[in-house]
């Protein structure tokens, strides 16, 4: 299968292959079989997934844990700053400020331990030149917004409430929000969303990848459902959640890192006072 076929089948997104080389079964999506570099002459082998791809497992534990796992460590950190709050060692902007960079940082721990065995195979990218088109990516991610945020204006829309909560907590302090909102931040939504969701998602179809790597990153982003001001946040949200995967499809981690960090860290030095 070309890589810009449009691939209309539904496959097992747990499929392996057998090397005709050395009999190994390893994921049909492998280029190379992992045991002795024979070329894998399965159809849907890509030399593009030999830094994409993880393991069909890890990319649904990287999803769970990012998507849900974020909820429960924040529960359990709220509980513990509340404590702070009350005896009066933090004020409410401070409070959330911990409770959100505790979150990312612990967040980041764990996601980097899950997807350890792949973080060679992934941080290849990096080194390679390509990774310079996540420049043009975060560019067009910023000119989707600036444009959709013409028109939702226009429509009545105010501030969504996630950057909001961006804005309060990153004019505290400039180099944690730096580290946590740009730097931090994006690895974790990439190995959450990219490495986790998308694959897992395109393992079945490659449509299916893109429309659900999509349509949940911009859900996640929406804070309040009953808000029609939050759902005109929807399309810029998707279209980045679009461009993203769309970067790593095609470039590697290295890419929609680069993309998802630049726009981060725009965001937060235009917010800053
Ligand atoms: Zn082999």
């Amino acid at each position: 299968m070309s890589e810009t076929k449009i691939d209309t089948y539904f496959h097992n997104p747990f499929e392996k292959t057998t090397c005709k080389n050395c009999g190994h079964h390893f994921d049909s999506l492998q280029p190379t079989c992992p045991k002795c570099k024979e070329k894998s002459d399965h159809p849907r082998a890509n030399p593009l997934n030999e830094v994409t791809f993880a393991n069909p497992i890890i990319e649904i534990i990287l999803f769970l844990m990012g998507w849900q796992g974020i909820r429960i460590f924040a529960e359990i950190a709220r509980n513990i700053i509340k404590n702070r709050v009350n005896s009066g060692l933090l004020d409410a902007n401070e409070a959330n400020m911990v409770l959100n960079y505790t979150v990312y940082g612990i967040l980041f721990v764990i996601l980097m331990g899950i997807a350890s065995i792949y973080i060679p195979k992934l941080f290849k990218s990096f080194a390679k030149s390509t990774t310079l088109w996540g420049f043009l990516v975060c560019i067009a991610v910023l000119t989707f917004d600036i444009v959709w945020g013409n028109i939702s204006s226009i429509l009545g829309a105010t501030i969504n409430e996630n950057q909001e909560a961006i804005n309060e907590i990153s004019n505290m302090n400039l180099p944690l929000s730096i580290l946590f909102l740009a730097i931090l931040g994006p690895m974790c939504e990439e190995l959450t969303y990219r490495v986790g969701l998308f694959n897992f998602a395109r393992r079945f179809n490659r449509v299916v990848g893109y429309i659900t790597a999509s349509i949940i990153f911009a859900l996640i982003h929406i804070h309040d459902f009953g808000s029609l001001n939050e759902w005109l946040s929807f399309p810029s949200y998707a279209f980045a959640g679009l461009a993203f995967a769309y970067a790593y499809e095609k470039w590697g981690l290295g890419a929609s890192y680069l993309a998802h960090f630049l726009v981060n860290f725009l965001a937060v030095l235009i917010n800053a006072r």
